[in-house]
């Protein structure tokens, strides 16, 4: 997209369309910018690289496969990319959908046809969650097919604020300070997993998705109940979110600037060893005072110094 000008005395209906393509380059410009941030930060792809990217139907996945060949045209290393989605049979998915929009993108793709719906209806009773077996059966599928296809790398379209939501239902169900990693060891210990949308804040996909028209498939054909707990913590993020501006960036910013020595958690750090060191620092705890923060601002309020 490139830069345009537009008179002051033009239409307000090419005023409006050329403040939406200005507000989407700007929008392109930074999920661009976060997914190359975070590829970087955790060295997430390599030179020789061949990536799977997960293809659920679902915003999160057009908008990472869209957003890693953009990312590709322009990276300085060479690597590949291949999308793959499993069709796991639910009643009603439309098979169509993801061949038709992979073969306009020209990125190689793979469907994977394997009716694990069917063996999770059979197992689970009726009213049962169904969705630990699911993704359970799905997990072992994709790290086989990513073993098939050669892939070094498995890439999921989890995003900022799956990470945070994921990290305050383990502290509120799990009693763990435990988040979802931007890169971790797959659990067969084979697979390198990687979520290039790590920094990228979920209402930039939902937007991105409208722009690109996106053909998304629903995902509640299988029939299960959505999470209550994971919409609970969200609405109560997106809550805080609204009141303190925010408070969410800073939260994000959290998980990446942990201090072992300020928790509790005695196999991350040695308290009981602990010993004087007897040389003065700067950044030592200052444990008789009380902790200072910088001023929270809220929207129309200014700090006035007296
Ligand atoms: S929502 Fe449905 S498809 Fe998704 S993990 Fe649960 S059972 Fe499986």
């Amino acid at each position: 997209m490139s830069a345009v000008w537009i008179d002051d005395a033009a239409p307000a209906s090419a005023k409006a369309s050329f403040k939406i393509e200005r507000e989407t380059h700007k929008l392109e410009k930074r999920l661009c910018r976060e997914v190359g941030r975070a590829i970087v930060d955790f060295n997430m792809i390599e030179e020789g690289d061949k990536v799977m990217v997960c293809m659920s139907g679902g915003k999160d996945s057009y908008g990472l496969l869209d957003i890693l060949q953009k990312m590709k045209a322009r990276a300085p290393i060479d690597f590949e990319l291949i999308a793959v989605n499993l069709d796991q049979k639910q009643p009603g998915f439309p098979e169509h959908v993801l061949p038709e929009y992979l073969a306009q993108t020209g990125v190689p793709f793979h469907i994977e046809n394997q009716d694990t719906y069917s063996i999770v209806k059979d197992k689970i009773a009726p009213g049962k969650t169904m969705c630990s077996l699911c993704s359970r059966l799905r997990r072992g599928i994709l790290y086989r097919v990513a073993d098939e296809l050669g892939a070094t790398k498995i890439a999921l379209g989890h995003h900022r604020d799956d990470m945070l939501q994921t990290f305050f239902l383990n502290m509120f169900f799990g009693g763990k300070l435990k988040g979802m990693p931007p890169k971790l060891v797959s659990d067969d210990g084979r697979h390198i997993v990687i979520r290039p949308l790590a920094y990228v804040a979920e209402k930039d996909l939902t937007r991105w998705a409208e722009h690109r028209q996106f053909p998304i498939i629903p995902c509640t054909l299988c029939g299960s109940q959505e999470n209550l707990q994971r919409k609970q913590v969200g609405a109560m993020l997106r809550e805080w979110e609204k009141k303190h501006p925010g408070r969410i960036e800073s939260m994000f910013s959290a998980l990446g600037h942990v201090v072992p020595s300020h928790l509790m958690d005695g196999a991350r750090y040695d308290f009981k060893g602990l010993k004087a060191t007897g040389v003065a620092s700067e950044d030592g705890d200052k444990a008789f005072d009380a902790e200072e923060f910088a001023p929270a601002t809220l929207p129309g309020l200014q700090v006035i110094r007296l």
